[in-house]
């Protein structure tokens, strides 16, 4: 290194020292396994008057409905896209999207776009990259500033009320004030910061939903593979479960029984394919070293269904893995105490509410939580389902005030929430989130005020 070099690299660790803070310099405190992090003053931004916690369905109907409300309003996602388990999950496949509010609007664009394929306007496949840029211009439409690489990682309260969040990303930590924030992180990463009581599981017993790991490939023909496709040729679900068997069979014929019972094919035009084939059993939300083996394993999986599919005399010859998902789909993680519990007797009578957001009108599936179980039952339902309202209440975080939830984290119990977490439902609760919110802020009140 010559002189220059040397000065000049001097100058910069200087810098990052600064920057970092204390934790580069100095160990504070190691004992019993815990490292005490410096306390240090990071910059804080208050400009906006809703704060939306993730950018999946529920975040992006939370930040329109909240935007075109006439409040300044910001998303905070972790990814490097909107959409979440739509779009970084692949999905491709909605549910219970025959809505009022921005529902229509995604499908109308889709259509522009000829990214949306089968089944009707409640039900259907649609493309997700298309999906990616559909999202980014309904954002910038409404004058939603949106921060990508951005992880929600403390929530700070004052009295009753959430006051402030801190992010991490590659510029460091940083902390926003709001009037209220939205959690539409999915797994209620906010709440659970902030200190709300929640559920994972039955009473808290960790039981959960296996979580699945989507595959985009490509085939020879796609004609060929006929009935194996779930809403093949606008046929919405009908025959859904006797495409799923004959997968089952191909892959057996292959040497290869699949962790998931029902492995399901979307049609997503030309000679490309979305694989859901992969379950991946007691995987938590809050865990990264479960989420990070899941993801590996599911992965490995993948390659090797598609490997040995592609080897074989059949429509499946030659078939190639395009892309894999870039975050595993989680069905299933906190769900935070609202100011209501949507609850499994509101199924079952179909409840009525005089502060309804959305009407779920998908019926309950809950995935077997054990390979095993798996095998015999693979999904469960309720049985007496009726459609059902969801209350604004059960979007209000029962523990901190200026703090609500929608889409898979809202206040229900896990049988409700094996209903009302499809993306119809998150996407509309998150729009009436955001206008309720909007409504507040307004109205000078807080959530709370609807306590009774
Ligand atoms: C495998 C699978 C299959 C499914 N099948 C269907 C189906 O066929 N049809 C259907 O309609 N629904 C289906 N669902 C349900 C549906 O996808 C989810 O319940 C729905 O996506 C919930 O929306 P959400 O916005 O609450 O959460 P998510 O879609 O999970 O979005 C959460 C967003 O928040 C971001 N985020 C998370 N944590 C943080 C943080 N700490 N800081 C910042 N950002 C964060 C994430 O990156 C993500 O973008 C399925 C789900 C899975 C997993």
């Amino acid at each position: 290194m010559d002189r220059r070099s040397f000065l000049k690299a001097g100058a910069l660790s200087a810098g990052l020292a600064g920057f970092y803070g204390k934790s580069v310099a100095e160990d504070i405190s190691q004992s019993g396994g815990n490292f005490l992090e410096p306390a240090r003053p990071i910059d804080f931004n208050d400009k906006y008057d809703i704060v939306v916690c993730g950018g999946g369905p529920a975040g992006i109907g939370a930040a329109l409905g909240a935007a075109r409300a006439g409040m300044k309003t910001l998303i905070l996602e972790a990814g490097g896209c909107l959409g979440g388990t739509w779009t970084r999950g692949q999905l491709s496949w909605i549910f219970d999207f025959k809505k009022t509010g921005i529902c229509p609007e995604i499908i109308s664009r889709l259509d522009a776009r000829n990214a949306r394929h089968g089944g009707n306007d409640k039900d259907f496949v649609y493309e997700p990259e298309a999906m990616k840029i559909i999202l980014e211009d309904l954002i910038s439409e409404a004058g939603v500033d949106v921060r990508y690489f951005t992880t929600c990682c403390a929530a700070y309260k004052k009295g009753e009320k959430m006051k402030t969040l801190v992010t991490e990303s590659k510029s460091g930590r940083h902390a926003w004030g709001a009037k209220i924030f939205i959690d539409c992180t999915g797994d209620g990463d906010v709440c659970a910061r902030a200190g709300a009581e929640f559920e994972i599981g039955h009473n808290s017993d960790r039981i959960v939903q296996p979580c699945s790991f989507n595959a985009i490939v490509a085939v020879e023909d796609v004609e060929k593979l006929g009935g194996r496709i779930t809403a093949y040729k606008k046929d919405s679900l009908a025959g859904h479960v006797e495409s799923t068997k004959l997968n089952l069979q191909d892959l057996r014929a292959a040497g290869i029984e699949p962790s998931y019972n029902m492995p399901t094919l979307f049609h997503l035009g030309g000679n490309i394919l979305l694989m859901m084939f992969n379950h991946e059993y007691g995987v938590h939300c809050d865990n990264a070293e479960e989420i990070t083996r899941a993801t590996i394993r599911a992965r490995r999986e993948v390659f090797k269904m598609a490997d040995a599919l592609a080897k074989t005399n059949s429509p499946w010859r030659n078939v190639r893995v395009v892309a894999t998902s870039e975050h595993i789909g989680i069905r299933e993680g906190r769900r935070v105490k609202g100011l209501y519990e949507v609850s499994t007797s509101d199924l079952l009578s179909g409840a009525r509410h005089p502060d309804a957001v959305t009407r779920a009108t998908f019926g309950v599936d809950l995935h077997a939580h054990t390979e095993e179980i798996n095998r015999s039952e693979t999904i469960t339902h309720l049985e007496g389902f009726k459609p059902y309202d969801i209350p604004l209440r059960a979007l209000i975080c029962r523990d901190v005030d200026c703090l609500m939830m929608a889409g898979r984290c809202i206040s229900g119990d896990r049988i409700a929430h094996g209903s009302y977490r499809v993306t119809g439902n998150a996407v509309d609760m998150g729009y009436s989130a955001g206008r309720a919110a909007a409504k507040f802020v307004s109205e000078s009140k807080t959530p709370h005020s609807l306590k009774s």
